[in-house]
């Protein structure tokens, strides 16, 4: 069956989730409310990976309502990605990295999606103009990378993406093209059963620009064989893939699981690049978010438990003054260091704030 098909025998509704999964009358028209607010979507695929029997699945947590859902504190756009959009779908907040926000739509709605604002929604966010984007990049030299995202870009037609590489291909003073997907991860079919997007991809990285994917596995359980098929088709195809993982109570937040994980990455020749604080976002914030203190205990125990290269990544908080690298807890204090900055004069920089055991994000702590 081919990839379009298989996407559009997801699961979309909560009467299908009700058949599944075990629940209750009460709980089921809340999660009507919350699908009608975020849409839901879970590959069949991706279904199979969920033990049905088990509320606190990891990976039905991941891909699966639940009432918590509706707590509203928090903020939609907590890395100040509107402040920095230049004009429909195109976002440079840092010099060297132009965001483009190809579509809204994804294999699947992770529930803790940082853009819960736009996906699988009507928006006003996503590229319209994509000429007007290449010139853009075309007429700023400090760039050096354009990240294509979305939504996931890949669940977009093979005409769509090869658009976008055959632009900004040509653009002499990028030196890569990335993608940000998770269809490793929640739809390998998406390119198991698409050949022709692989020759594509071959075609891209091997005779014009470096090809990076940046996935996200959060859990060592999403890394199956049939993931591990479409890494070794995109590997074959010259195309890079590292990983971000998001730290999620109820999912990754124990040292052993998380190390599990990384290992498994290097296993199968994915980059750890980055692990995230979970965002302060609406919906997301009270159900996913581990606090910094327990954030810095499992990120530390995890690493003592890896190699070098498995342990690589950073341990990041997404911010809108940057990336801050969250280095751990001194005397008191917690430690960063601005990864990434909106403003160059902060590149670098270490700072501390005092540490506090139950906050969960740097705007919370004095
Ligand atoms: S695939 Fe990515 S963009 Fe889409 S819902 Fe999941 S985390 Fe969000």
């Amino acid at each position: 069956m081919s990839w379009e098909k298989q996407l559009e025998n997801s699961i979309s509704t909560v009467d299908e989730l009700v058949l599944l999964f075990d629940i209750e009358e009460k709980e089921k028209e809340i999660l009507q409310d919350i699908c009608n607010e975020h849409p839901l979507r879970i590959s069949k695929y991706y279904l199979s990976l969920i033990d049905n029997d088990d509320r606190t699945d990891p990976i039905r947590r991941i891909a699966v309502p639940i009432p918590h859902e509706k707590y509203l504190e928090g903020s939609y756009d907590t890395s100040g990605e509107r402040p920095n959009t230049i004009f429909q779908g195109l976002q440079h907040k840092y010099q060297q990295t132009a965001v483009i926000l190809a579509t809204n739509e994804c294999a699947m709605y992770c529930r803790h999606c940082f853009r819960k604002r736009l996906v699988g929604l009507d928006t006003d966010e996503t590229l319209q103009d994509l000429p007007r984007a290449v010139d853009y990049v075309e007429n700023h030299r400090e760039i050096t990378n354009v990240l294509i995202t979305g939504g996931d870009p890949l669940v977009l037609p093979n005409d769509r993406i090869e658009a976008f590489l055959k632009a900004f291909s040509k653009i002499d003073h990028l030196d890569f093209i990335r993608f940000g997907t998770r269809v490793p991860v929640t739809f390998p079919q998406r390119i198991t059963h698409d050949l022709e997007l692989v020759r594509i991809l071959r075609e891209y990285a091997h005779q014009r620009k470096r090809i990076y994917f940046v996935t996200q596995y959060n859990h060592p359980r999403e890394v199956t064989e049939r993931s591990v098929q479409a890494i070794k088709l995109l590997s074959e195809a010259g195309v890079i893939v590292s990983n971000q993982t998001v730290l999620l109570k109820g999912v990754n937040n124990d040292p052993d699981v998380m190390a599990r994980l990384q290992r498994g990455l290097i296993e199968i020749g994915v980059i750890p690049y980055y692990v995230f604080q979970c965002r302060p976002v609406k919906r997301v914030k009270k159900q996913f978010q581990v606090s910094l203190y327990d954030a810095c205990r499992i990120i530390e125990s995890a690493r003592g438990r890896l190699d070098g290269h498995a342990k690589r990544f950073r341990f990041i908080m997404s911010h809108p003054t940057g990336k801050i690298e969250v280095l751990g807890i001194r005397d008191g204090q917690f430690l960063f260091k601005y990864h990434q900055a909106k403003d160059p004069n902060d590149l670098g920089l270490v700072f501390s704030k005092r540490m506090n055991k139950t906050v969960t994000w740097l705007d919370d702590l004095q």
